[in-house]
């Protein structure tokens, strides 16, 4: 039979129905597994024999959520976790051990960044940060040890959009393992493993879900490495819960045509914003003044649904611009149908000094919007009227 265009496979990716022949897929809210006979139950925990044991190891929601994921990505096989981060962390502490080395790019989600430099080190795994743009760098920062390249594109906040071909060849040429958080693209946008990931981690909480409503997680990839983590979270006990499995399996149903609205919106205020005479450095991986534009347009479908920009006037600006706005939701969450305006010089990274935050390109006046479904109209005509207020 031909092979499903990403739509298809959304919504038609389904677990085995049961004598009832349910049309949309129940929710299975049990903790364990019968059998017919001792036997049978000796033969599912031997692997024998195809069948659920335990809502900690997996579940036909579950399943269902994982199976769909690994269609969406082309991969082989994949684990879903409780959390994004649950999915991250399984990814390095799954398949290292005391000794290996880490070669991450420098922008990365504040939780990944926390992982990186102080619970891994507490069990021997290091980690080198290479810049986005210091391409020679990535091979420099390579060591005998190194087991694994990991890369955030976009990346969260800066939206540094990485060359994922270029990381995946090298990655080839030293046999080491590729790990790519795909939060901020979702396999909608773009799928790694074509450019030669390993391994891929989610954050469900995000654009998966899309509605704000559940935490969840997942990681997929090569089927040896998706054995070593899936032995790894059988035991230690990270698993979704089959209700958020079940919502975040229906939410991709409607993955696609969402992304195709946030990203169009996105594009259409980044558009609007760009030469805004109260902003600075309009960033969207969607625009030709993008840095990393050219890469993002052979690696991604569109631009994403987040955009950053710089109020004029620093930390105080910032915060006024925020209290400024009268529908856009001031939260810690993106993805989400409705529009989200973040502040991270005064949340998220508030703990970091000037410099730090410098480092990783947040400046005081930094703003993220994660756009929404909202009619486009609305959402420009909230923040131009916040920026006009503030100044
Ligand atoms: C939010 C996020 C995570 C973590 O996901 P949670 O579901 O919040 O644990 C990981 N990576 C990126 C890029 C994120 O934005």
């Amino acid at each position: 039979m031909k092979e499903n265009q990403f739509e298809t496979d959304a919504i038609r990716t389904q677990a085995e129905r049961s004598q009832h022949r349910e049309h949309s897929v129940p929710l299975y809210l049990t903790s364990s597994f019968t059998y017919d006979s001792a036997e049978q139950m000796r033969s599912v925990f031997a692997d024998e024999e195809e069948g659920f044991i335990y809502s900690r190891f997996n579940n036909p929601n579950f399943s269902e959520f994982v199976d769909k994921m690994c269609k969406l990505e082309g991969a082989e096989a994949g684990y879903a976790t409780a959390t994004g981060m649950a999915a991250v962390y399984a990814g390095f502490a799954a398949l290292l051990s005391a000794g290996d080395h880490i070669v991450s790019c420098r922008s990365i989600f504040g939780s990944t960044h926390t992982v990186l430099t102080k619970i891994l080190p507490r069990f021997g795994i290091t980690t080198t940060y290479v810049d986005v743009d210091d391409y020679e760098g990535w091979e420099k920062a390579i060591q005998p040890n190194t087991k694994m390249i990991f890369v955030e594109t976009p990346s969260n906040p800066g939206l540094d959009v990485i060359d994922m071909e270029f990381v995946g060849k090298l990655a080839e040429k030293h046999g080491i393992i590729f790990h790519v958080d795909n939060c901020f693209a979702t396999p909608y946008l773009q799928r790694p493993i074509d450019f030669g990931a390993h391994l891929v981690s989610h954050s469900g909480t995000k654009w998966l879900d899309g509605q704000g409503r559940v935490m969840g997680g997942i990681l997929v990839g090569d089927k040896k490495l998706i054995d070593a983590v899936y032995t790894f979270c059988r035991s230690t006990g990270p698993a979704i819960s089959p209700f958020n499995a079940w919502i975040l399996s229906k939410s991709l149903e409607t993955l696609a045509v969402r992304m195709d609205r946030h990203c169009d919106n996105a594009l259409k205020l980044a558009n609007c914003l760009e030469h805004h005479p109260e902003l600075d450095n309009v960033r969207y991986p969607g625009l030709m003044s993008h840095p990393h534009y050219k890469v993002a347009q052979k690696q991604m479908k569109k631009g994403g649904g987040l955009i950053t920009f710089e109020v004029k006037g620093g930390m105080e600006r910032g915060k006024k611009f925020l209290d400024a706005l009268l529908m856009c939701s001031l939260t810690a969450n993106l993805g989400d149908s409705r529009t989200i305006v973040t502040h991270p010089a005064s949340t998220t990274h508030a703990k970091l000094t000037e410099e730090e935050r410098q480092a990783v390109s947040i400046s005081a006046g930094l703003v993220r919007v994660s756009v929404g479904l909202e009619n486009i109209a609305d959402i420009i005509s909230d923040i131009e009227q916040a920026l006009a207020k503030s100044s």
